[in-house]
Protein backbone atom coordinates (compact mmCIF):
# COMPACT_ATOMS: atom_id res chain seq x y z
CA UNK A 1 0.00 0.00 0.00
CA UNK A 2 1.40 3.29 -1.12
CA UNK A 3 -0.65 6.53 -0.27
CA UNK A 4 -0.64 9.90 -2.14
CA UNK A 5 2.78 11.19 -1.35
CA UNK A 6 4.72 8.36 -2.20
CA UNK A 7 4.19 7.60 -5.79
CA UNK A 8 6.94 4.86 -6.43
CA UNK A 9 4.96 2.58 -8.85
CA UNK A 10 6.50 -0.52 -9.88
CA UNK A 11 7.67 -0.93 -13.52
CA UNK A 12 8.60 -3.73 -15.95
CA UNK A 13 9.04 -3.71 -19.79
CA UNK A 14 6.19 -5.39 -21.30
CA UNK A 15 6.79 -7.34 -24.00
CA UNK A 16 5.77 -5.14 -26.39
CA UNK A 17 9.06 -2.62 -25.30
CA UNK A 18 7.04 -0.49 -23.60
CA UNK A 19 7.46 0.03 -19.77
CA UNK A 20 4.66 -0.51 -18.00
CA UNK A 21 2.89 -1.05 -14.30
CA UNK A 22 3.82 -4.83 -13.62
CA UNK A 23 0.21 -4.60 -10.46
CA UNK A 24 -2.63 -2.17 -11.36
CA UNK A 25 -3.92 -0.88 -8.22
CA UNK A 26 -7.11 0.56 -7.28
CA UNK A 27 -7.48 3.93 -5.47
CA UNK A 28 -8.91 4.59 -2.49
CA UNK A 29 -8.95 7.37 -0.20
CA UNK A 30 -5.73 8.50 -1.66
CA UNK A 31 -4.30 5.17 -1.04
CA UNK A 32 -2.73 2.72 -3.68
CA UNK A 33 -4.24 -0.48 -3.08
CA UNK A 34 -3.31 -4.30 -4.75
CA UNK A 35 -5.47 -6.57 -2.18
CA UNK A 36 -7.45 -9.29 -4.02
CA UNK A 37 -5.99 -12.16 -6.44
CA UNK A 38 -3.74 -11.14 -9.30
CA UNK A 39 -4.93 -11.78 -12.58
CA UNK A 40 -3.28 -10.96 -15.93
CA UNK A 41 -3.75 -7.98 -18.13
CA UNK A 42 -3.35 -8.89 -22.01
CA UNK A 43 -2.53 -6.55 -25.02
CA UNK A 44 -5.19 -7.55 -27.52
CA UNK A 45 -2.46 -6.96 -30.79
CA UNK A 46 -0.47 -10.06 -29.38
CA UNK A 47 -2.09 -11.16 -26.46
CA UNK A 48 0.92 -10.78 -24.21
CA UNK A 49 1.00 -10.53 -20.50
CA UNK A 50 1.50 -6.60 -19.94
CA UNK A 51 0.53 -6.86 -16.49
CA UNK A 52 -1.39 -7.70 -13.73
CA UNK A 53 -4.55 -6.64 -11.85
CA UNK A 54 -5.70 -7.56 -8.28
CA UNK A 55 -9.49 -9.21 -8.69
CA UNK A 56 -10.95 -7.05 -5.18
CA UNK A 57 -14.70 -5.83 -6.93
CA UNK A 58 -16.87 -5.77 -4.01
CA UNK A 59 -14.45 -4.77 -0.82
CA UNK A 60 -13.03 -2.42 -2.90
CA UNK A 61 -16.69 -1.04 -3.69
CA UNK A 62 -17.60 -1.21 -0.24
CA UNK A 63 -14.34 0.86 0.99
CA UNK A 64 -14.44 3.46 -1.76
CA UNK A 65 -18.02 4.27 -0.73
CA UNK A 66 -17.25 4.42 2.52
CA UNK A 67 -14.47 6.98 1.71
CA UNK A 68 -16.62 9.42 -0.78
CA UNK A 69 -19.59 9.29 1.52
CA UNK A 70 -16.57 10.62 4.10
CA UNK A 71 -15.01 12.94 2.41
CA UNK A 72 -18.23 14.70 0.86
CA UNK A 73 -19.34 15.31 4.62
CA UNK A 74 -16.04 15.74 6.48
CA UNK A 75 -14.19 17.94 4.02
CA UNK A 76 -14.80 20.93 2.54
CA UNK A 77 -15.58 19.91 -1.28
CA UNK A 78 -19.26 19.92 -1.41
CA UNK A 79 -19.56 23.61 0.01
CA UNK A 80 -16.34 25.57 -1.82
CA UNK A 81 -16.76 25.82 -5.49
CA UNK A 82 -13.42 27.79 -5.82
CA UNK A 83 -11.43 25.18 -4.20
CA UNK A 84 -13.68 22.63 -6.98
CA UNK A 85 -12.68 25.15 -9.96
CA UNK A 86 -9.41 24.80 -8.47
CA UNK A 87 -8.56 21.32 -8.14
CA UNK A 88 -10.78 20.32 -11.51
CA UNK A 89 -7.86 22.63 -13.41
CA UNK A 90 -5.13 20.94 -11.37
CA UNK A 91 -6.65 17.43 -12.43
CA UNK A 92 -6.64 18.86 -16.14
CA UNK A 93 -3.00 20.38 -16.11
CA UNK A 94 -2.08 16.84 -14.88
CA UNK A 95 -3.53 15.02 -17.74
CA UNK A 96 -2.11 17.73 -19.72
CA UNK A 97 1.46 16.44 -18.33
CA UNK A 98 0.55 13.07 -18.42
CA UNK A 99 -0.67 13.28 -22.01
CA UNK A 100 1.99 11.29 -23.99
CA UNK A 101 2.37 8.10 -20.74
CA UNK A 102 -1.75 8.15 -21.41
CA UNK A 103 -1.76 7.48 -24.90
CA UNK A 104 1.12 4.89 -24.52
CA UNK A 105 -1.07 2.77 -21.99
CA UNK A 106 -4.26 2.85 -23.93
CA UNK A 107 -2.58 1.85 -27.16
CA UNK A 108 -1.06 -0.50 -25.71
CA UNK A 109 -3.97 -2.03 -23.33
CA UNK A 110 -6.86 -0.70 -25.58
CA UNK A 111 -5.11 -1.44 -28.79
CA UNK A 112 -6.08 2.24 -30.33
CA UNK A 113 -4.14 2.99 -33.05
CA UNK A 114 -1.46 6.02 -31.60
CA UNK A 115 -3.96 8.66 -33.47
CA UNK A 116 -6.97 7.49 -31.70
CA UNK A 117 -5.64 7.13 -28.36
CA UNK A 118 -4.41 10.67 -28.57
CA UNK A 119 -7.82 11.82 -30.30
CA UNK A 120 -9.27 10.32 -26.67
CA UNK A 121 -6.52 11.39 -24.64
CA UNK A 122 -6.41 14.96 -25.86
CA UNK A 123 -10.11 15.70 -25.18
CA UNK A 124 -10.03 15.64 -21.27
CA UNK A 125 -8.44 18.38 -19.96
CA UNK A 126 -10.75 20.88 -21.99
CA UNK A 127 -13.80 18.77 -20.72
CA UNK A 128 -12.50 19.44 -17.28
CA UNK A 129 -11.64 23.00 -17.59
CA UNK A 130 -15.30 23.52 -19.02
CA UNK A 131 -16.49 21.76 -15.36
CA UNK A 132 -13.55 23.72 -13.93
CA UNK A 133 -15.72 26.84 -15.09
CA UNK A 134 -18.93 25.36 -14.21
CA UNK A 135 -18.34 25.16 -10.84
CA UNK A 136 -17.80 28.95 -10.30
CA UNK A 137 -20.66 29.66 -11.70
CA UNK A 138 -23.81 31.79 -9.59
CA UNK A 139 -26.24 28.37 -9.19
CA UNK A 140 -29.03 29.29 -6.90
CA UNK A 141 -31.25 32.38 -7.57
CA UNK A 142 -33.85 34.00 -5.44
CA UNK A 143 -37.24 35.32 -6.22
CA UNK A 144 -40.32 36.89 -4.64
CA UNK A 145 -43.24 34.47 -5.72
CA UNK A 146 -45.84 36.91 -3.42
CA UNK A 147 -46.10 39.59 -1.67
CA UNK A 148 -44.08 39.70 1.67
CA UNK A 149 -42.10 36.31 0.58
CA UNK A 150 -38.85 35.60 -0.35
CA UNK A 151 -37.40 32.09 -1.82
CA UNK A 152 -34.38 31.23 -2.49
CA UNK A 153 -33.42 27.92 -4.94
CA UNK A 154 -30.46 26.70 -3.86
CA UNK A 155 -28.57 23.84 -6.03
CA UNK A 156 -26.85 21.37 -3.77
CA UNK A 157 -24.77 18.28 -4.83
CA UNK A 158 -26.86 14.79 -4.07
CA UNK A 159 -23.63 12.82 -2.12
CA UNK A 160 -21.98 10.12 -3.81
CA UNK A 161 -21.96 9.81 -7.27
CA UNK A 162 -21.37 6.54 -8.83
CA UNK A 163 -19.47 6.42 -12.29
CA UNK A 164 -19.24 2.84 -14.33
CA UNK A 165 -17.55 3.33 -17.39
CA UNK A 166 -17.00 0.65 -20.12
CA UNK A 167 -13.78 0.02 -21.71
CA UNK A 168 -14.29 1.10 -24.97
CA UNK A 169 -12.95 4.83 -24.49
CA UNK A 170 -11.76 4.31 -20.62
CA UNK A 171 -10.21 7.29 -20.10
CA UNK A 172 -12.47 10.62 -21.78
CA UNK A 173 -15.62 8.42 -20.77
CA UNK A 174 -14.49 8.46 -16.95
CA UNK A 175 -13.60 11.97 -17.27
CA UNK A 176 -16.61 13.14 -18.65
CA UNK A 177 -19.28 11.86 -16.07
CA UNK A 178 -16.29 12.92 -13.21
CA UNK A 179 -16.12 16.52 -14.04
CA UNK A 180 -19.29 17.70 -13.80
CA UNK A 181 -19.67 15.64 -10.84
CA UNK A 182 -16.76 17.28 -9.47
CA UNK A 183 -18.36 20.43 -10.42
CA UNK A 184 -21.59 20.13 -8.90
CA UNK A 185 -19.94 19.63 -5.34
CA UNK A 186 -20.20 15.62 -5.36
CA UNK A 187 -17.45 12.95 -4.79
CA UNK A 188 -17.05 10.41 -6.80
CA UNK A 189 -16.54 6.77 -7.19
CA UNK A 190 -15.38 5.13 -10.38
CA UNK A 191 -15.46 1.54 -12.05
CA UNK A 192 -13.82 0.42 -14.61
CA UNK A 193 -13.66 -3.10 -16.53
CA UNK A 194 -10.61 -4.99 -16.10
CA UNK A 195 -10.01 -5.13 -19.90
CA UNK A 196 -8.55 -1.71 -19.20
CA UNK A 197 -6.75 -2.12 -15.70
CA UNK A 198 -3.89 -0.50 -16.50
CA UNK A 199 -5.03 2.37 -18.07
CA UNK A 200 -6.98 2.93 -15.32
CA UNK A 201 -4.06 2.97 -12.37
CA UNK A 202 -2.28 5.46 -14.77
CA UNK A 203 -5.35 7.32 -14.97
CA UNK A 204 -5.13 7.37 -10.51
CA UNK A 205 -1.70 8.02 -10.36
CA UNK A 206 -2.54 11.34 -12.73
CA UNK A 207 -5.18 12.41 -10.99
CA UNK A 208 -3.58 12.22 -7.41
CA UNK A 209 -1.04 14.89 -9.06
CA UNK A 210 -3.77 17.14 -8.11
CA UNK A 211 -1.80 18.75 -4.83
CA UNK A 212 -5.08 20.07 -3.23
CA UNK A 213 -7.77 17.31 -3.74
CA UNK A 214 -8.47 16.32 -0.41
CA UNK A 215 -8.26 12.06 -0.25
CA UNK A 216 -11.35 10.55 -0.54
CA UNK A 217 -12.77 13.04 -3.18
CA UNK A 218 -12.17 10.82 -6.18
CA UNK A 219 -11.72 6.89 -5.90
CA UNK A 220 -11.04 4.19 -8.34
CA UNK A 221 -11.20 0.45 -8.76
CA UNK A 222 -11.44 -1.92 -11.30
CA UNK A 223 -13.23 -5.54 -11.71
CA UNK A 224 -13.42 -8.19 -14.41
CA UNK A 225 -17.01 -9.22 -12.97
CA UNK A 226 -20.33 -6.31 -12.21
CA UNK A 227 -19.98 -7.41 -7.93
CA UNK A 228 -18.77 -3.57 -7.25
CA UNK A 229 -20.69 -1.29 -10.13
CA UNK A 230 -23.97 -3.52 -8.61
CA UNK A 231 -23.07 -2.75 -5.27
CA UNK A 232 -22.98 1.59 -6.12
CA UNK A 233 -25.65 1.00 -7.84
CA UNK A 234 -28.05 -1.03 -4.48
CA UNK A 235 -25.67 0.84 -2.15
CA UNK A 236 -28.04 3.86 -0.08
CA UNK A 237 -24.94 5.61 0.08
CA UNK A 238 -24.72 6.56 -3.39
CA UNK A 239 -27.76 9.08 -4.87
CA UNK A 240 -26.10 9.37 -8.17
CA UNK A 241 -25.13 7.05 -10.82
CA UNK A 242 -23.83 7.87 -14.22
CA UNK A 243 -23.33 4.59 -16.36
CA UNK A 244 -21.96 4.55 -19.63
CA UNK A 245 -22.62 1.05 -21.17
CA UNK A 246 -25.16 -0.84 -23.27
CA UNK A 247 -29.02 -0.14 -22.74
CA UNK A 248 -29.34 -4.66 -21.69
CA UNK A 249 -27.08 -3.32 -18.83
CA UNK A 250 -28.52 0.43 -18.60
CA UNK A 251 -32.21 -1.37 -18.19
CA UNK A 252 -30.90 -3.63 -15.50
CA UNK A 253 -29.29 -1.15 -13.30
CA UNK A 254 -32.57 1.02 -14.08
CA UNK A 255 -34.60 -1.35 -12.34
CA UNK A 256 -32.24 -2.11 -9.72
CA UNK A 257 -31.89 1.61 -8.91
CA UNK A 258 -35.50 2.41 -8.80
CA UNK A 259 -36.00 0.78 -5.40
CA UNK A 260 -33.95 3.79 -4.29
CA UNK A 261 -35.18 6.38 -6.29
CA UNK A 262 -31.42 7.16 -7.60
CA UNK A 263 -31.05 9.70 -10.12
CA UNK A 264 -29.64 7.80 -13.34
CA UNK A 265 -27.52 9.41 -15.80
CA UNK A 266 -27.35 6.61 -18.77
CA UNK A 267 -25.42 7.09 -21.86
CA UNK A 268 -26.49 3.77 -23.82
CA UNK A 269 -25.71 1.78 -27.21
CA UNK A 270 -26.57 3.55 -30.36
CA UNK A 271 -26.91 2.64 -34.17
CA UNK A 272 -26.22 5.68 -36.00
CA UNK A 273 -27.78 5.79 -39.55
CA UNK A 274 -25.50 7.42 -41.52
CA UNK A 275 -27.89 8.98 -44.78
CA UNK A 276 -26.53 9.89 -47.91
CA UNK A 277 -28.41 11.80 -50.66
CA UNK A 278 -27.78 12.07 -54.31
CA UNK A 279 -26.74 15.34 -54.43
CA UNK A 280 -24.27 14.69 -51.30
CA UNK A 281 -20.62 15.70 -52.13
CA UNK A 282 -19.82 11.84 -52.49
CA UNK A 283 -15.94 12.92 -52.35
CA UNK A 284 -16.11 14.40 -49.11
CA UNK A 285 -18.45 11.68 -47.39
CA UNK A 286 -16.81 8.53 -48.43
CA UNK A 287 -13.48 8.70 -46.52
CA UNK A 288 -15.73 9.51 -43.30
CA UNK A 289 -17.95 6.98 -43.94
CA UNK A 290 -15.01 4.57 -43.68
CA UNK A 291 -13.54 6.43 -40.46
CA UNK A 292 -17.01 6.05 -39.18
CA UNK A 293 -16.90 2.70 -39.12
CA UNK A 294 -13.33 1.74 -38.36
CA UNK A 295 -12.56 4.30 -35.24
CA UNK A 296 -11.89 2.26 -32.48
CA UNK A 297 -12.23 -1.01 -34.47
CA UNK A 298 -16.50 0.48 -34.87
CA UNK A 299 -16.39 -0.45 -30.83
CA UNK A 300 -17.47 3.16 -30.44
CA UNK A 301 -21.62 4.27 -29.49
CA UNK A 302 -21.80 6.31 -32.01
CA UNK A 303 -20.15 4.29 -34.89
CA UNK A 304 -21.73 4.93 -38.26
CA UNK A 305 -23.10 0.93 -38.49
CA UNK A 306 -25.94 2.09 -41.18
CA UNK A 307 -25.66 3.49 -44.06
CA UNK A 308 -29.02 4.56 -46.26
CA UNK A 309 -27.89 5.72 -49.45
CA UNK A 310 -30.58 6.89 -52.06
CA UNK A 311 -31.25 5.08 -55.22
CA UNK A 312 -29.33 7.26 -57.80
CA UNK A 313 -26.21 6.61 -56.05
CA UNK A 314 -26.79 3.41 -54.74
CA UNK A 315 -24.29 1.22 -56.79
CA UNK A 316 -21.31 4.09 -57.16
CA UNK A 317 -21.40 4.32 -53.11
CA UNK A 318 -21.52 0.49 -52.46
CA UNK A 319 -18.67 -0.29 -54.76
CA UNK A 320 -16.80 2.50 -54.00
CA UNK A 321 -16.40 1.92 -49.91
CA UNK A 322 -16.31 -2.09 -50.73
CA UNK A 323 -12.83 -1.30 -52.15
CA UNK A 324 -12.46 1.17 -49.27
CA UNK A 325 -13.07 -1.08 -46.54
CA UNK A 326 -11.17 -3.94 -48.29
CA UNK A 327 -8.00 -1.55 -48.26
CA UNK A 328 -8.02 -0.48 -44.42
CA UNK A 329 -4.80 -1.99 -43.16
CA UNK A 330 -5.27 -4.02 -39.81
CA UNK A 331 -2.92 -4.06 -37.50
CA UNK A 332 -1.09 -3.11 -33.81
CA UNK A 333 -1.21 0.52 -32.84
CA UNK A 334 2.57 -0.67 -32.50
CA UNK A 335 2.68 0.05 -36.12
CA UNK A 336 2.46 3.64 -37.55
CA UNK A 337 0.96 2.27 -40.99
CA UNK A 338 -2.34 0.47 -38.89
CA UNK A 339 -5.32 1.76 -40.08
CA UNK A 340 -7.11 0.17 -37.24
CA UNK A 341 -6.13 -1.78 -34.19
CA UNK A 342 -7.68 -4.80 -33.02
CA UNK A 343 -10.97 -5.84 -30.90
CA UNK A 344 -11.02 -5.55 -27.33
CA UNK A 345 -10.58 -9.27 -26.63
CA UNK A 346 -10.98 -12.34 -28.74
CA UNK A 347 -14.43 -13.24 -26.83
CA UNK A 348 -15.68 -9.94 -28.92
CA UNK A 349 -13.86 -11.18 -32.02
CA UNK A 350 -15.81 -14.36 -31.85
CA UNK A 351 -19.29 -12.58 -30.69
CA UNK A 352 -19.19 -9.87 -34.02
CA UNK A 353 -18.52 -13.17 -36.22
CA UNK A 354 -21.21 -14.54 -34.90
CA UNK A 355 -23.55 -10.94 -35.70
CA UNK A 356 -22.34 -11.17 -39.18
CA UNK A 357 -22.93 -15.04 -39.97
CA UNK A 358 -26.47 -14.75 -38.32
CA UNK A 359 -26.81 -11.47 -40.94
CA UNK A 360 -26.02 -13.46 -43.87
CA UNK A 361 -28.35 -16.52 -42.51
CA UNK A 362 -31.62 -14.18 -42.04
CA UNK A 363 -30.69 -13.12 -45.74
CA UNK A 364 -27.93 -10.11 -45.30
CA UNK A 365 -25.94 -10.30 -49.30
CA UNK A 366 -22.00 -10.00 -48.55
CA UNK A 367 -20.19 -7.36 -50.24
CA UNK A 368 -16.94 -7.64 -48.24
CA UNK A 369 -16.69 -10.51 -45.90
CA UNK A 370 -13.64 -9.47 -43.57
CA UNK A 371 -13.96 -10.97 -40.40
CA UNK A 372 -11.53 -12.43 -37.80
CA UNK A 373 -7.55 -12.66 -39.11
CA UNK A 374 -6.95 -16.40 -38.54
CA UNK A 375 -3.56 -16.89 -40.40
CA UNK A 376 -0.19 -14.35 -40.28
CA UNK A 377 1.42 -12.44 -37.71
CA UNK A 378 -1.81 -11.11 -36.68
CA UNK A 379 -3.62 -14.28 -35.79
CA UNK A 380 -2.61 -14.24 -32.17
CA UNK A 381 -3.97 -10.85 -31.65
CA UNK A 382 -8.08 -10.18 -31.41
CA UNK A 383 -8.48 -8.82 -35.39
CA UNK A 384 -11.35 -8.44 -37.30
CA UNK A 385 -11.43 -7.05 -40.72
CA UNK A 386 -14.54 -4.79 -41.99
CA UNK A 387 -17.91 -6.61 -43.15
CA UNK A 388 -19.88 -4.79 -45.57
CA UNK A 389 -23.54 -6.05 -45.87
CA UNK A 390 -26.07 -5.48 -48.31
CA UNK A 391 -29.60 -5.35 -46.76
CA UNK A 392 -33.05 -4.40 -47.44
CA UNK A 393 -35.91 -5.58 -44.38
CA UNK A 394 -35.08 -3.02 -41.84
CA UNK A 395 -36.26 -5.89 -39.02
CA UNK A 396 -33.12 -8.04 -39.48
CA UNK A 397 -31.23 -8.06 -35.84
CA UNK A 398 -28.34 -6.71 -37.60
CA UNK A 399 -30.36 -3.43 -38.32
CA UNK A 400 -32.00 -3.23 -35.31
CA UNK A 401 -29.08 -4.36 -32.69
CA UNK A 402 -26.01 -3.03 -31.86
CA UNK A 403 -23.16 -4.92 -33.44
CA UNK A 404 -20.10 -2.81 -31.28
CA UNK A 405 -17.47 -4.12 -33.86
CA UNK A 406 -16.45 -2.77 -37.91
CA UNK A 407 -19.56 -4.26 -39.42
CA UNK A 408 -21.30 -1.93 -42.14
CA UNK A 409 -24.87 -2.30 -43.30
CA UNK A 410 -26.06 -0.65 -46.28
CA UNK A 411 -29.96 0.29 -47.81
CA UNK A 412 -31.27 1.86 -50.51
CA UNK A 413 -33.97 4.55 -50.18
CA UNK A 414 -35.99 6.28 -52.50
CA UNK A 415 -37.14 9.96 -50.91
CA UNK A 416 -36.40 11.72 -48.00
CA UNK A 417 -39.23 10.35 -46.10
CA UNK A 418 -38.39 7.09 -46.47
CA UNK A 419 -34.95 7.68 -45.45
CA UNK A 420 -36.51 9.54 -42.40
CA UNK A 421 -38.55 6.48 -41.61
CA UNK A 422 -35.88 3.98 -41.86
CA UNK A 423 -33.74 5.64 -39.92
CA UNK A 424 -36.19 6.35 -37.12
CA UNK A 425 -37.01 2.58 -37.50
CA UNK A 426 -34.79 1.63 -34.22
CA UNK A 427 -35.35 1.23 -30.43
CA UNK A 428 -32.23 3.63 -30.62
CA UNK A 429 -31.50 6.84 -30.50
CA UNK A 430 -28.34 8.42 -30.04
CA UNK A 431 -27.32 9.94 -33.40
CA UNK A 432 -27.37 10.89 -37.37
CA UNK A 433 -25.01 11.96 -40.21
CA UNK A 434 -27.33 13.39 -42.70
CA UNK A 435 -24.94 14.15 -46.02
CA UNK A 436 -26.39 16.44 -48.72
CA UNK A 437 -25.76 19.99 -50.73
CA UNK A 438 -28.96 21.16 -50.40
CA UNK A 439 -29.44 24.31 -48.12
CA UNK A 440 -33.15 23.35 -46.34
CA UNK A 441 -33.23 19.61 -46.38
CA UNK A 442 -30.83 18.58 -43.80
CA UNK A 443 -32.13 21.16 -41.36
CA UNK A 444 -35.61 19.74 -42.26
CA UNK A 445 -34.40 16.06 -41.64
CA UNK A 446 -32.26 16.93 -38.90
CA UNK A 447 -35.60 18.03 -36.70
CA UNK A 448 -37.13 15.12 -37.75
CA UNK A 449 -34.70 12.37 -36.53
CA UNK A 450 -35.25 10.84 -33.38
CA UNK A 451 -31.71 11.10 -32.27
CA UNK A 452 -29.68 13.32 -29.17
CA UNK A 453 -27.19 14.26 -32.10
CA UNK A 454 -27.19 14.85 -35.78
CA UNK A 455 -23.94 16.18 -37.99
CA UNK A 456 -24.77 17.43 -41.02
CA UNK A 457 -21.86 16.93 -43.39
CA UNK A 458 -19.79 15.87 -40.79
CA UNK A 459 -19.94 12.76 -38.61
CA UNK A 460 -18.69 12.34 -34.32
CA UNK A 461 -18.35 15.85 -33.21
CA UNK A 462 -18.66 15.98 -30.16
CA UNK A 463 -17.84 19.48 -27.56
CA UNK A 464 -17.07 20.36 -24.47
CA UNK A 465 -20.01 23.00 -24.42
CA UNK A 466 -23.06 20.62 -26.19
CA UNK A 467 -24.71 18.66 -24.86
CA UNK A 468 -24.28 14.93 -25.58
CA UNK A 469 -26.94 11.98 -24.89
CA UNK A 470 -29.57 10.01 -26.04
CA UNK A 471 -33.56 9.66 -27.35
CA UNK A 472 -35.21 6.34 -26.84
CA UNK A 473 -33.36 3.57 -25.72
CA UNK A 474 -29.97 4.87 -26.21
CA UNK A 475 -29.72 6.82 -22.68
CA UNK A 476 -31.46 9.50 -19.85
CA UNK A 477 -30.34 12.53 -19.35
CA UNK A 478 -26.99 14.49 -20.82
CA UNK A 479 -23.24 15.17 -20.65
CA UNK A 480 -21.33 17.86 -21.47
CA UNK A 481 -22.70 21.02 -21.97
CA UNK A 482 -24.36 22.73 -18.54
CA UNK A 483 -27.20 19.96 -18.59
CA UNK A 484 -24.39 17.65 -17.47
CA UNK A 485 -24.61 19.16 -14.28
CA UNK A 486 -28.41 18.17 -13.42
CA UNK A 487 -27.73 14.38 -13.14
CA UNK A 488 -25.69 15.24 -9.76
CA UNK A 489 -27.40 18.47 -8.11
CA UNK A 490 -30.77 18.31 -6.08
CA UNK A 491 -32.98 22.10 -5.87
CA UNK A 492 -33.66 23.02 -2.30
CA UNK A 493 -36.55 25.83 -1.85
CA UNK A 494 -35.68 27.77 1.56
CA UNK A 495 -38.71 30.02 1.99
CA UNK A 496 -38.70 33.20 3.90
CA UNK A 497 -41.50 35.62 5.01
CA UNK A 498 -40.21 38.85 5.49
CA UNK A 499 -43.29 40.58 4.46
CA UNK A 500 -43.72 43.87 3.13
CA UNK A 501 -41.06 47.07 3.82
CA UNK A 502 -43.93 49.74 4.22
CA UNK A 503 -42.10 52.79 5.00
P1 LIG B 1 -21.81 -3.21 -20.63
O1 LIG B 1 -23.16 -2.65 -20.49
O2 LIG B 1 -21.64 -4.65 -20.84
O3 LIG B 1 -20.94 -2.85 -19.35
C1 LIG B 1 -20.75 -1.53 -18.89
C2 LIG B 1 -20.36 -1.57 -17.43
O4 LIG B 1 -21.45 -2.03 -16.65
C3 LIG B 1 -19.20 -2.53 -17.14
O5 LIG B 1 -18.30 -1.84 -16.30
C4 LIG B 1 -19.87 -3.68 -16.42
O6 LIG B 1 -19.04 -4.31 -15.48
C5 LIG B 1 -21.01 -2.98 -15.72
N1 LIG B 1 -22.12 -3.90 -15.41
C6 LIG B 1 -22.53 -4.98 -16.11
N2 LIG B 1 -23.60 -5.56 -15.51
C7 LIG B 1 -23.85 -4.83 -14.41
C8 LIG B 1 -24.84 -4.90 -13.38
N3 LIG B 1 -25.76 -5.86 -13.36
N4 LIG B 1 -24.83 -3.95 -12.40
C9 LIG B 1 -23.92 -2.97 -12.42
N5 LIG B 1 -22.95 -2.86 -13.36
C10 LIG B 1 -22.92 -3.77 -14.34
O7 LIG B 1 -21.13 -2.37 -21.81
P2 LIG B 1 -19.72 -2.60 -22.51
O8 LIG B 1 -19.80 -3.77 -23.42
O9 LIG B 1 -18.64 -2.57 -21.51
O10 LIG B 1 -19.62 -1.26 -23.37
C11 LIG B 1 -20.14 -1.15 -24.62
C12 LIG B 1 -21.49 -0.45 -24.60
O11 LIG B 1 -21.36 0.85 -24.10
C13 LIG B 1 -22.08 -0.31 -25.99
O12 LIG B 1 -23.46 -0.59 -25.93
C14 LIG B 1 -21.86 1.16 -26.32
O13 LIG B 1 -22.75 1.70 -27.25
C15 LIG B 1 -22.03 1.76 -24.96
N6 LIG B 1 -21.41 3.09 -24.93
C16 LIG B 1 -22.22 4.19 -24.90
C17 LIG B 1 -21.64 5.46 -24.94
C18 LIG B 1 -22.49 6.71 -24.97
O14 LIG B 1 -21.95 7.79 -24.78
N7 LIG B 1 -23.79 6.61 -25.22
C19 LIG B 1 -20.25 5.59 -24.96
C20 LIG B 1 -19.47 4.43 -24.99
C21 LIG B 1 -20.06 3.18 -24.96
Amino acid sequence: MTNKDDKTAITTPGTSGMKVQATAFNWINGVQTTDGELKPSIDPATYDIIGYYPENGLPAAEAAVAAAAKAFSETPWAHDHELRAHVINQLADAFERNRDRLIKILSLENGKVSGEAAFEVDMIPSKLRYSAATALLESGRAVTPKPGSLSVILKQPMGVAGIIAPWNSPAVLTVRSLAPALAAGCTAVIKLPSQVAQTASVMAEIMAEAEDLPNGVINLFFESGPEGSAYLVESPDVPAISFTGSTGTGRAIGAVGAKRMKRFGMELGGKTPVILFDDADIDAALPVIEKALTVFSGQFCMTGSRLLVQDGIFEHVRDALAQQLTDVKVGPASDPSSDMGPLIDRENVLRVDGVVKKAISEGANVVVRGGPVCAGPLAKGAFFRPVLLEVNDNSLSILQEETFGPVLTIQRFQDEAEAIQLANDSEFGLAASVWTRDVDRPLKVAQALDVGTVWINDWAKVYDNTEEGGFKQSGLGRLNGLAALDDFIEYKHIALKPGLHRG
